[in-house]
């Protein structure tokens, strides 16, 4: 663990195994409600004493691209870190997982010095004339609390914004997950910033996680994960009615029109599912598709997907890797074995591959309708579904019949029609012709159980920084004042 600058140790530790052979990396301390306490105080501690909060968001700017210019030097013992936590395949970390992280943190390096600190309001002269002035400050102790898949680019989303606010910061990482982030706060305070701004707590979800959740002490809680863990988060921070941010769940629908060009709608549906071997929340995991483009598109997206190439992480011609354990590995058979008891089609795949490690083949199922478990429920697993439409009404009312709404995506030759249904899509996210579209410059989030709240973004600092407003009275005296209202004049009131 990282705690006030310190590694700390513990006599309980978690095993962290490679997902591609199933075989122990490492071991880490297994923190516990007691240690977040520590983190939470040691932040609170630097967060009080002004060592960072008080320091100009030009040097805070400053220091954070130091600490990016530090990680890029080692990234690739961070890609071989994050790959050997979470499975993920060297092209992926290397561009998703790391090179994203990176600049993403860069970005909000930029935003601290092109953010509003200080807006003035327009001059009020009613009841009396004054100025107020809206200033953005840090919160206080900012709790992250992340999941495996994109282990550092979903913490930095939350550190780098927290940070460049001023905060100071407590992260609970993923049990799968916690190398990449235990390295990149070693390195961030090797590189300028004070010890205890950021401190890294590993350990079990409903231990660590919850006291993280309900700390009293804690002002703000960011978290991304399962929309079940989401709504307990929720709640554990309803008690001290915290700053809430959350990235939920996602079921995305990829929507082929009838003029989409299909040689990329079939890259782009296979690319929006398979990719991180499915394990992605905007993933496009519902490909809508007329009805009579239905059979000659499930063909191509069958012989497309067989030419995916499965095999070593560390391979840079290996197209997908494994899933994240042996427990998801039989959830997404189970999905599957479910989905066709429930009346759908194997198309291709549908068994755990047998090897060591946790792999699933890339599956496609026909047959679906939307009210089926397959189509509702995320599975986070290399699944895709096909369900054919009957016209654009029928795709946008399919598309949008989920709890969730992250991400959508609409494979068309003709823009209008392609915006017009955008406008008609329940998402925090549309792609007209792509997916995956991360970009740090716009904000990221869901509608409906998706989540609360957006990251990213030229506003991604609001909701890591308190509002307010100081009014600086201008009247010029007693007698300009609205105080009648309550009180007679003062000369009136000491002859009575
Ligand atoms: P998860 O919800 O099981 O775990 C996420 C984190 O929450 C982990 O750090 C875990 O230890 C912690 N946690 C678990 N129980 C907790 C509790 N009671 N209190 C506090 N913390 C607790 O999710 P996962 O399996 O790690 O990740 C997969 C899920 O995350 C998927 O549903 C996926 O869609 C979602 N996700 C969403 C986004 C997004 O941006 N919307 C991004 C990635 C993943």
């Amino acid at each position: 663990m990282r705690i006030g600058g310190q590694e700390v140790d513990s006599d309980r530790l978690m095993t962290i195994v490679d997902p591609s052979t199933g075989a122990p990396i490492a071991t880490v301390a297994r923190g516990d409600a007691g240690h977040i306490d520590a983190a939470v105080a040691a932040a609170r501690d630097t967060f009080e004493s002004g060592v960072w909060r008080t320091k100009t968001p030009q040097e805070r700017a400053a220091i954070m691209r130091r600490i990016v210019a530090a990680a890029t030097d080692v990234a690739d013992e961070l890609v071989e870190l994050e790959l050997s936590a979470n499975g993920a395949t060297v092209r992926q970390a290397t561009g998703f997982h790391i090179g994203y992280a990176l600049a993403h943190f860069s970005y909000f390096a930029d935003l601290a010095e092109t953010y509003a600190w200080q807006r003035p309001a327009p001059i009020a002269s009613f009841p009396a004339l004054s100025q107020s002035v809206v200033h953005r400050e840090p919160i206080g102790v900012v709790g992250a609390i992340a999941p495996w898949n994109f282990p550092l680019l979903l913490t930095l989303w939350k550190v780098g914004p927290a940070l460049a606010a001023g905060n100071s910061v407590v992260v609970k990482p993923d049990e799968h997950t916690p190398l990449s982030i235990l390295a990149f706060a070693r390195i961030a305070e090797q590189n300028g910033l004070p010890p205890g701004v950021l401190n890294v707590v590993p350990g079990d979800g409903r231990d660590a996680g919850a006291r993280l959740a309900s700390h009293p002490d804690v002002g703000k809680i960011a978290f991304t994960g399962s929309t079940a863990v989401g709504r307990e988060i929720m709640s554990l921070a309803s008690g001290t009615v915290k700053h809430v941010t959350l990235e939920l769940g996602g079921k995305g629908p990829s929507i082929v029109l009838d003029d989409a060009d299909l040689d990329m709608a079939v890259d782009g549906v296979l690319y929006g599912c398979f990719v991180y071997s499915g394990q992605v929340c905007e993933s496009g995991t519902r490909a809508l598709v007329p009805e009579h483009l239905h059979d000659e598109f499930v063909r191509r997206l069958v012989d497309r997907a067989q030419t995916i190439v499965i095999g070593p992480t560390r391979d840079w011609d290996t197209d997908m890797g494994p899933v994240i354990d042996a427990k998801q590995q039989q959830r997404i058979l189970d999905y599957v074995r479910g989905a066709v008891a429930e009346g759908a089609t194997v198309a291709l795949g549908g068994e755990a591959l047998d090897r060591d490690g946790f792999w699933f083949q890339p599956t496609i199922l026909t047959g679906v309708r939307n009210v089926m478990r397959i189509a509702q429920e995320e599975v986070f697993g290399p699944v895709l579904v096909v369900i054919p439409y009957t016209d654009s009404d029928h795709a946008v009312r399919i598309a949008n019949d989920s709890e969730y709404g992250l991400a959508a995506s609409i494979w068309s030759s003709d823009n209008a029609r392609a915006l017009d249904i955008a406008g008609r899509i329940q998402a925090g996210s549309v792609w007209i012709n792509d997916a995956h579209q991360i970009n740090c410059h716009v904000p990221f989030g869901g509608y409906k159980q998706s989540g609360l709240g957006r990251e990213l973004g030229p506003d991604a600092l609001d909701a890591y920084t308190e509002i307010k407003t100081v009014h600086l009275d201008l009247s010029g005296g007693r007698d300009a004042k609205p105080y009648d209202l309550l009180l007679s004049h003062a000369d009136q009131g000491a002859s009575r």
